[in-house]
């Protein structure tokens, strides 16, 4: 039985003032039934970790692939981990169009945070260009074989599914769609790492918010959300909670 999970992406938004958030979330949502994550920017790891105090888990957005090393202005898997974090996400498809980063990278990235004991929140999804091509399904199996490294279980290794079109955009696929995807997903990881396959959680990330978020996650195979827009208000993000 996977557990659901909220996860949130605050992206590259937030102050220290921000954390009053994660306060009022904490105490709105005492004992959620779901687990709950968020994934401030990295200079609020640390605090929020603090603020968190083991209540909620603290991850991450990106980590270099290396340990240690001459790479000015990146952050490593130990260093997240050293500041309080216990997940990471990785694959964004913001930092894929960002900064060139491909599924070999990220696939890299995830070995990292594994060796780090980070779990890695792997994401991974269609343009709009290439679903309206047909070849969404080809594309998913394409980035999930890729950036998945072969050591992941249902313990170190989370999967987003974030199709780009629908994220900060309001719009999203429909029920079926995203069924269509993630039954696809599950049946990759069957067919790749056995009965862990089965364990691996699968996340639906773009335009989650409050009135959609429980018709997300009754949808087969979604093991909960990837939130970006709605993590930052205690409200919201609680609200999505709730609906898990
Ligand atoms: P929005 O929820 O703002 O669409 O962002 C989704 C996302 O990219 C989370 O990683």
């Amino acid at each position: 039985m996977r557990k659901k999970l909220a996860a949130g992406n605050w992206k590259m938004n937030g102050l220290a003032v921000s954390l009053s958030e994660v306060e009022a979330l904490i105490a709105a949502h005492p004992n959620p039934a779901c687990d709950v994550l968020l994934c401030p920017p990295a200079t609020l790891v640390s605090a929020m970790a603090a603020t968190a105090a083991g209540r909620i888990s603290v991850g991450g957005q990106d980590c270099h692939m290396e340990l240690t090393g001459a790479h000015t202005g990146d952050i490593s898997a130990q260093m997240l981990a050293d500041a309080g974090a216990s997940h990471v996400i990785v694959g964004h498809s913001e930092r894929r169009a960002d900064h060139g980063e491909s599924d070999a990278m990220i696939r890299a990235k995830a070995e990292a945070a594994r060796a780090q004991g980070l779990v890695a929140v792997i994401c991974i999804g269609e343009t709009e260009a290439e679903r309206d091509a047909g070849t969404t399904l080809e594309v998913i199996g394409r980035q999930l074989f890729g950036s998945t490294p072969d050591a992941a279980t249902g313990v170190n290794t989370v999967i987003a599914y974030e199709p780009v079109w629908a994220i900060g955009t309001g719009r999203t696929p429909t029920l079926e769609q995203i069924a269509e995807v993630h039954d696809f997903m599950r049946s990759e990881l069957n067919g790749r790492f056995g009965s862990e396959g089965a364990q691996i959680r699968l996340l639906y990330g773009g335009s989650v918010k409050p009135s959609n978020a429980a018709e997300i996650f009754a949808t087969s195979n979604v093991d909960g959300a990837l939130v970006g827009g709605a993590s930052l208000k205690a409200a919201d993000f609680g609200a999505i909670i709730g609906a898990l």
